[in-house]
């Protein structure tokens, strides 16, 4: 077994991680190295950094269902993951001071009236309490350290030597740097260290999964229309899949109440986003969500996306289409910066042979909602690029290049803390079998 196991960042993926190694009798040295602060000092605007990571701060929301959260069921079939996912709400609930106030919400059955246009995406969600989370990160720290982990903390780790198993970190407070040696590492560093993993992608040269096209509009309609969804599910997910054509759908990113379509400028060109406001003297009764797709098997799919961005753009900015309404304003009372079409011609042409698939989407709403008609826009487009995922091996999430330095949490496919700290879980289960 490993004698020396180096994890960098103290996130949800590598505390979960060291948590199973210790459980388990590991008699090596674990140590973590992390730019944040350990629990006791770490201050709440640091958001992204420290021990639990962009975990520790959230807001303690655990999913529970391997359709969210990113990818674990892909490396681990689906009964694994859910066994992994259990362990860590059990370790969230372990290092709880109120453990029974952690609490399950589980979803209603699906409405009738969705079906059979769409399905609806309902999965359960244990709420730890963000008040908790503080306190739990002490518990759960001060458990590794006395069963041995060395922590390294606001040091942040600056080159890493794949092929010597060596590692460069610089001490963030006074600048002086010193090297580390791993006979395994586990690479953790979420979303806070997403650059850094992509420099050490190119550096290496490293293979990435290839990733699907994520591209559709923001989907704009009085609220009133969708009230009888609302009401069972605040953020509705519907979704529909062709899996024929390698194509799926869903409604993306809810907001109601005050909902506002926001501008996002990437790479120089205009796409569109949602925010709800909190504070009632926004309220505008508006619903907006994207209708994303998710395309399978293009090839390049980032400059395919890159591409189609740019074909809906005119004058630099995105396009507004509806049958009856004109743009709405943002929050601060400006228009969304969009040029109205009259017609569907130049969207469908960018982005075909695809967004027949987006229009029958809207075209089963109406009728599902039936009030709908023709009282609805669509800005255009909504993109998500996803950065390149390093290719792993599926049963330990090793790199393939380098099978002693392991890919976990955000910085592998996870997007939060359930996938993310069964991802380390599972590679410590690895390395204990091994
Ligand atoms: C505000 C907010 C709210 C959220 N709410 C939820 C929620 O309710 N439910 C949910 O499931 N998910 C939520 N998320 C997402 C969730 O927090 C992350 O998916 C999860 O924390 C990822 O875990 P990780 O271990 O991969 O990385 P992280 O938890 O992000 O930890 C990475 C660690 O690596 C360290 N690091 C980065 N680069 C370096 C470096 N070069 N050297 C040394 N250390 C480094 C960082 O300091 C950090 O501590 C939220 C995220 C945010 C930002």
């Amino acid at each position: 077994m490993s004698k020396n196991v180096v994890m960098i960042g103290a996130g949800v993926a590598n505390v979960n991680a060291a948590t199973k190694l210790i459980d388990n009798g590991f008699d090596g040295k674990i140590t973590i190295i992390d730019m944040g602060k350990d629990p006791y000092l770490r201050p709440y605007e640091e958001v992204m950094t420290g021990f639990l990571g962009a975990g520790g701060w959230s807001d303690g929301k655990l999913t529970y269902h391997t359709s969210i959260g990113g990818q674990l069921s892909k490396y681990c079939g689906e009964d694994k993951a859910m066994e992994l996912m259990d362990q860590v709400i059990e370790n969230f609930k372990r290092f709880h001071p109120k453990p029974e106030e952690v609490q399950c919400s589980n979803p209603v059955e699906e409405p009738d009236f969705i079906k059979p246009y769409f399905g609806l995406r309902l999965f359960p969600v244990w709420h730890v309490g963000t008040d908790y989370l503080h306190e739990i990160g002490k518990n759960w720290y001060d458990f590794l350290v006395d069963n041995g982990v060395q922590f390294e903390w606001e040091a942040k780790v600056t080159d890493i030597d794949f092929k010597n198993n060596t590692g460069k970190v610089v001490v963030l407070e006074s600048d002086l740097e010193h090297s580390f040696e791993y006979d395994t590492l586990i690479f953790g560093v979420g979303k806070s260290g997403i650059d850094f993993g992509k420099q050490l992608a190119e550096k290496y040269d490293l293979p990435t999964e290839p990733k699907p096209v994520q591209i559709g509009v923001r989907f704009e309609a009085p609220q009133k229309h969708f009230q009888k969804l609302i009401d069972v599910s605040y953020d509705f997910k519907l979704y529909r899949k062709y899996e024929d054509k390698g194509v799926s759908l869903r409604s993306f990113c809810t907001n109601n109440n005050a909902a506002y379509v926001a501008v996002e400028e990437t790479y120089g060109d205009h796409s569109y986003n949602g925010h709800a406001k909190k504070d009632e003297a926004f309220r505008n009764d508006m619903t907006n969500f994207g209708i994303l797709m998710e395309v399978q098997g293009i090839d390049k799919p980032f400059d395919w996306s890159r591409d189609v961005v740019k074909k809906l753009q005119i004058d630099g900015t995105g396009l507004y289409y509806s049958p009856s309404r004109k743009p709405s304003t943002t929050s601060e009372g400006v228009n969304v910066s969009a040029i109205q079409v009259d017609t569907l011609h130049k969207i469908s042409k960018s982005m075909q042979p695809y967004f027949m698939y987006v229009y029958d989407f809207i075209e089963d709403m109406k009728k599902v909602f039936p009030t709908l008609k023709d009282d609805w826009g669509i800005y255009v487009p909504e993109v998500k690029y996803l950065s390149p995922e390093p290719l792993v091996d599926y049963a330990n999430l090793a790199l393939t290049k380098y099978p002693n330095v392991h890919f976990v949490g955000d910085a592998l496919s996870a997007r939060g803390i359930t996938v993310s700290g069964a991802q380390g879980t599972y590679v410590a289960e690895s390395l204990l079998e091994n």
